[in-house]
């Protein structure tokens, strides 16, 4: 007996792991960086096993059209030094399976052996996923701290009227990625504030997924997510108030290259919960679309926490409530529907955005207990009510 249970024992556990994705290759970050574009690029062009032809001369830029225009006279400087034949493409409508259609038709015709992606989280997501269909390298150039979409090894596939659709795993993160300070610095101000939105969510997400892992990796990207909300915590609001202090550029680090570490190191074993299903459900009402992901997931958070209150009876997610409404009202993030821009949609916009969120597939259903479309459009149209005895008391520790 004694030697069948040892030797079943000593039998090694089959398990599939999936690969660690973790960084891109390269992180380039400086003031003015992007001049420097041109000698970046040049290691990624190697010969064809083949024929023997120089790769990585024929790059695709993918982009925005204004992120386009800015990027312009950088490619200009290195096309002649360097031997380019570049073209640009504007990834709009969205990241849609048909931009990514045109842009793969275009990939092809112009023999392009490198892409380029510039802009915000959908420009990036759109070039990440043609890179990764065309199988050739890319270059991440961030154009605002909204997201950490430039680090990850994943696109979010939406719909032409931009309701989100599925995200897709690529095999790999980015090949270079390029932080430039001084072309962050000329995005509007609520870009970064968004982008503090959806890294901060990284903690209160992570910590329901994963909370309770044994397994290494993951319990140190929900470590990190706790430091990156602690930072973002004390260095959010005085960022803000000068784009040309330390503290913006460590915010701008944190969002979007430490929330981009925890989702490479914790990978699918921390994902996003609620705060990020509700977000993909208001991608469903057409007038959400003018707020930023990052703002529509900062709510999100408030609607988790309210949903962990008011069906587990968590109280300290009330506290976490408290802390994030008083945070969110110091640096501008949304605490409402209203404050969304959504104070006048139909309770059928309403309902619809619940079903999507609550969907069987839907990330929702990481939280510990069940959630209806009812509890969930309970818990978003009361993401700031706190009772009397709650209010009047300090904030505990979380
Ligand atoms: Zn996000």
């Amino acid at each position: 007996m004694q030697k069948i249970k040892q030797s079943h024992m000593n039998q090694p556990k089959i398990t599939n792991y999936a690969p660690l994705l973790v960084a891109p290759a390269q992180v380039l970050r400086g003031e003015n960086i992007l001049s420097q574009l041109g000698d970046a690029i040049s290691p990624l062009a190697r010969r064809c096993a083949i024929t023997n032809a120089k790769l990585g001369k024929r790059p695709l830029v993918v982009g925005g059209n204004k992120t386009l225009e800015i990027i312009h006279p950088y490619l200009e400087q290195i096309v002649k030094k360097y031997e380019l034949k570049t073209t640009q493409a504007s990834y709009l409508p969205d990241c849609t399976e048909s931009s990514l259609s045109r842009l793969k038709e275009l990939a092809a015709s112009h023999q392009a052996d490198l892409i380029i992606g510039v802009g915000g989280g959908k420009a990036l997501d759109t070039a990440k996923l043609l890179a990764h269909q065309c199988q050739l390298p890319i270059v991440t150039i961030p154009t605002s701290g909204a997201t950490c979409s430039a680090w990850t090894a994943l696109s979010n596939i939406y719909s032409e009227a931009s309701a989100f659709q599925y995200d897709v795993a690529l095999n790999r993160c980015p090949d270079l990625l390029i932080l430039d300070y001084s072309l962050v610095r000329t995005a509007p101000q609520r870009t970064l504030v968004a982008g503090i939105g959806d890294a901060i969510a990284k903690w209160y997400e992570a910590s329901v997924s994963s909370g309770n892992s044994t397994a290494t990796l993951t319990i140190a990207a929900v470590q990190q997510a706790r430091v990156l909300r602690d930072i973002l915590f004390q260095k959010a609001a005085t960022a803000l108030e000068n784009n040309q202090s330390d503290d913006w550029r460590e915010v701008v680090d944190a969002t979007v290259l430490l929330a981009g570490v925890i989702g490479g190191i914790g990978g699918a074993n921390c994902r996003t919960v609620a705060a990020h299903a509700v977000h993909n459900g208001l991608t469903h009402i057409p007038s959400a679309h003018q707020a930023l992901h990052g703002e529509k997931v900062a709510y999100g958070i408030l609607v988790q926490l309210r949903l962990e209150e008011m069906l587990q009876g968590n109280q300290l997610a009330v506290s976490a409530r408290k802390q994030l409404l008083e945070f969110y009202t110091s640096i501008g993030l949304p605490k409402t529907l209203e404050d969304l821009g959504l104070g006048n949609i139909s309770l059928c916009q309403l309902r619809q955005s619940a079903e999507v969120a609550c969907q069987a597939n839907s990330d929702i259903h990481r939280l510990p207990f069940n959630v209806s479309p009812e509890q969930l459009m309970a818990a978003m149209v009361s993401t700031k009510e706190l009772s009397d005895s709650l209010s009047a008391k300090a904030i505990p520790e979380s």
